[in-house]
């Protein structure tokens, strides 16, 4: 039986999520608080440029993505460090070639959502979520200053770390909730390409700068760009705080990051027009109601992101709704259970190695112990 069905949130997953529902023939609405990516000039949000895993494949596969986005993927074959001095060594992901991809964050939102409309799903933008009355599956949105209800029989808050859906189960009997922010921030910045266009550091690696208690990252873009990311405490000595001038910044990146600063004529500007934005890990349990609603993504589980795994995580959520769809049919009374049952680990597990592995990308990387377990090839 085909069910009216509401997603909060065309994000990666929400608008991934509709595709999956609108094939197998469910009425499928989205709302998004934004205005649509596609005719705006606005960027996605976030980050810039995202690493998919085979997860992150695997579930593109399910909405016939995967041959689009395979000329647009950059595959990174391992990690390419910068010592201060710079020094560089490459630190390959697996024996057997395996990769990484480097993706574009619009780009794939933008493609999944219209093959969303495509397939038939009611997108409605600039629709903002300000509140769920759960038991009755009924939607406060608000639209152009003003707000209206709307009821609905399944609903999928896919409304990121924020979710409105997750704040409004917060309010019922029996949910635990937590929230914790990191007291690191994060600022992204830009390596630009050659006179012609090309890549100026190798093309097909993650590249890290570790610093012990500060990193800098940098993923490749199909235009010959590199997207930086630094990571560094909000406060104390080595922090953000501390970068408050011209000087400061100049400073910093001569004394380390000097072979990526050279590749970086538009530093300044990047550095005090971008934000610094913080990073937070959600918990939450229940992950549904009945059978009438559920979170998915970061609404469920939002995750800081050394570990490259939260559009991953979220995109397998979609692909084990699936696998319980194609088991239980309409048998939502069984569907999100077991769902809750089967992502709820793996979400709390992921988010405590993306915790972990900040430490091993912004200090043990480096570690010259480390370094020769890892027999590590000097260039
Ligand atoms: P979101 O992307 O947050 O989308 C939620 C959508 O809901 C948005 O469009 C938002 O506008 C909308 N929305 C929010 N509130 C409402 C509301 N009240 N009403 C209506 N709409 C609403 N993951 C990886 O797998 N690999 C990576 O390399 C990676 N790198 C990252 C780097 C950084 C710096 C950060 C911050 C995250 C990174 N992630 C990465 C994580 C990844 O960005 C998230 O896990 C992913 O975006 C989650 O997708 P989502 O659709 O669940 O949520």
């Amino acid at each position: 039986m085909s069910r009216n069905v509401t997603i909060l949130g065309a994000g990666l997953v929400g608008s991934l999520l509709a595709i999956i529902l609108r094939k197998r023939g469910h009425d499928v609405t989205l709302y998004e608080r934004r205005p649509d990516m596609r005719a705006a000039h606005m960027s996605a949000g976030k980050s810039i440029n995202l690493a998919m895993s085979a997860r992150g494949w695997k579930a593109l596969d399910l909405a016939g993505l995967r041959a689009e986005m395979e000329p647009i993927a950059i595959p990174m074959y391992g990690r390419y460090l910068h010592q201060p001095d710079g020094q560089t060594a490459f630190q390959p992901y697996s024996k057997n070639n395996e990769a990484i991809y480097s993706v574009s964050r619009g780009e794939l939102n933008k493609k999944l959502m219209t093959l969303a409309e495509e397939n038939g799903v009611n997108i409605h933008f600039e629709h903002r979520c300000t509140q769920v009355d759960v038991p009755n599956n009924a939607l406060r949105l608000a639209h152009n200053g003003e707000e209206h209800v709307v009821t609905t029989d399944l609903l999928f808050g896919a409304d990121g770390a924020f979710s409105a859906l997750r704040a409004s189960y917060t309010h019922m009997d029996r949910v635990n909730s937590s929230q914790h922010y990191l007291e690191y921030g994060y600022k992204e910045l830009a390596i630009l390409p050659g006179a012609n266009g090309e890549w100026l550091m190798e093309k097909n690696a993650l590249h890290i700068w570790p610093r012990g208690k500060y990193m800098m990252i940098a993923l490749p873009n199909t235009d010959g760009t590199f997207t930086c990311t630094m990571f560094m405490p909000f406060e104390g000595e080595v922090s953000f705080s501390k970068l408050q001038t011209e000087a400061d910044v100049h400073k910093l990146f001569d004394e380390q990051f000097a072979d990526a600063k050279a590749l970086m004529p538009t530093l300044i500007h990047d550095f005090f027009a971008n934000p610094t934005s913080s990073l937070i890990t959600t918990h939450i349990f229940p992950w549904h109601y009945k059978d009438r609603s559920a979170l998915i993504g970061d609404a469920a589980h939002a995750i800081v992101p050394f570990y490259g795994q939260g559009m991953n995580a979220g995109f397998e959520d979609c692909t084990v709704l699936s696998g319980l769809m194609d088991r239980h049919g309409d048998d939502w009374a069984t569907i999100l259970p077991a769902y809750e049952r089967l992502r709820k680990p793996n979400g709390d597990a992921v988010a405590s190695l993306a915790l972990t592995n900040f430490v091993e990308m912004r200090d043990k990387v480096a570690d010259p112990r480390f370094l020769q377990r890892k027999k590590i090839e000097k260039e």
